[in-house]
């Protein structure tokens, strides 16, 4: 329980609803390393390209760089870090990094008991993407870490009497109401499509994250296809505050169906709900567009 306590504490820095996962993606970076190749000293100069690409996918609009979580996460007991020389890490700032030849790799008792025990490890991954992540970017965090994919599908972290755990006390019916309030169609594009009377292709997709006090209601929730949910969680796409559609200026699709599917929508009213049914709140959509939207869009 050491370990997941510790994980735990990663989570105090993101307070107020901000998202700070820089630690959790080195953490699940090094653990990708060590069910890949083992337990060996990871050199910043090696890791920067891939943690800054993490970062990029997954962190905040604006995240720190590499060095950040490189150099802090030594505070918190799971990492060391040190210079070529076996000295104290100068700072987190890239050039020191560098000119120091920074390596770090995870606290060795921390290592050492992730490979005993492959329950742990899976249970350390499943809380650090609970605590960090939509359920749908959970694979693809897997894959950019090196991770096994089948951790991403992990029974969550039971209580083990801490607090402070993430919620599980999801909505079942989530995606039936939510897509009842939108008539079956993305609020986006206006998808709708069935296999017999199954509904496919369609996702009830969270404004605010679960993992940061988002609810499981319409006040928080939009009806979307596959393709727009991801690119929302993705921060590709957002909403104005005024209900208009936003997509990312980061944005690059050279194709015609490209452009239909996403930069045409940029400025439009996204389809709101039938009448009777509540739509997304201007908090939900704020906090959307401070912590994922890459701002700023196109209109
Ligand atoms: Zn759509």
């Amino acid at each position: 329980m050491e370990w997941l306590e510790l994980i735990l504490r990663l989570r105090r820095w993101t307070d107020n609803g901000t998202r700070d996962p820089h630690k959790a993606l080195l953490v699940l970076y090094a653990i990708g390393q060590l069910q890949r190749v083992g337990y060996k000293t990871i050199r910043f100069r090696d890791a920067e390209s891939v943690l800054e690409g993490m970062l990029k996918e997954f962190g905040p609009p604006r995240p720190a760089g590499a060095g950040y979580p490189f150099h802090h996460l030594a505070s918190d007991g799971l990492w060391e870090v040190a210079t070529a020389s076996g000295g104290p890490c100068p700072s987190a700032e890239r050039a020191a990094l560098l000119a120091e030849d920074v390596h770090g790799r995870l606290h060795p008792a921390f290592a050492r008991d992730l490979l005993a025990e492959p329950a742990l490890l899976a249970q350390i991954v499943r809380l650090l993407l609970d605590l960090n992540f939509e359920g749908g970017l959970h694979a693809d965090v897997c894959a950019a870490a090196g991770l096994m994919p089948e951790l991403a599908h992990t029974a969550a972290v039971a209580d083990f009497g801490k607090g402070d755990l993430p919620r599980t006390d999801r909505d079942p019916i989530l995606r039936q109401k939510i897509l009842l309030a939108y008539d079956c169609r993305c609020a986006f594009c206006g998808f709708e499509g069935w296999i017999g009377t199954t509904v496919i292709g369609l996702e009830a997709a969270r404004l605010r994250w679960w993992a940061f006090e988002g609810l499981d209601d319409p006040t928080n929730c939009l009806c979307l296809c596959t393709l727009h949910h991801k690119l929302l969680d993705k921060g590709v796409l957002g909403l104005s505050p005024l209900g208009k559609i936003m997509v990312s200026r980061q944005f690059v699709g050279t194709t015609e169906t490209s452009r239909r599917l996403v930069t045409d929508l940029s400025g439009r009213a996204f389809h709101p709900p039938q009448p009777g049914f509540a739509g997304p709140e201007a908090r939900n959509i704020a906090w959307h567009g401070r912590q994922v939207f890459r701002g700023p869009s196109l209109a």
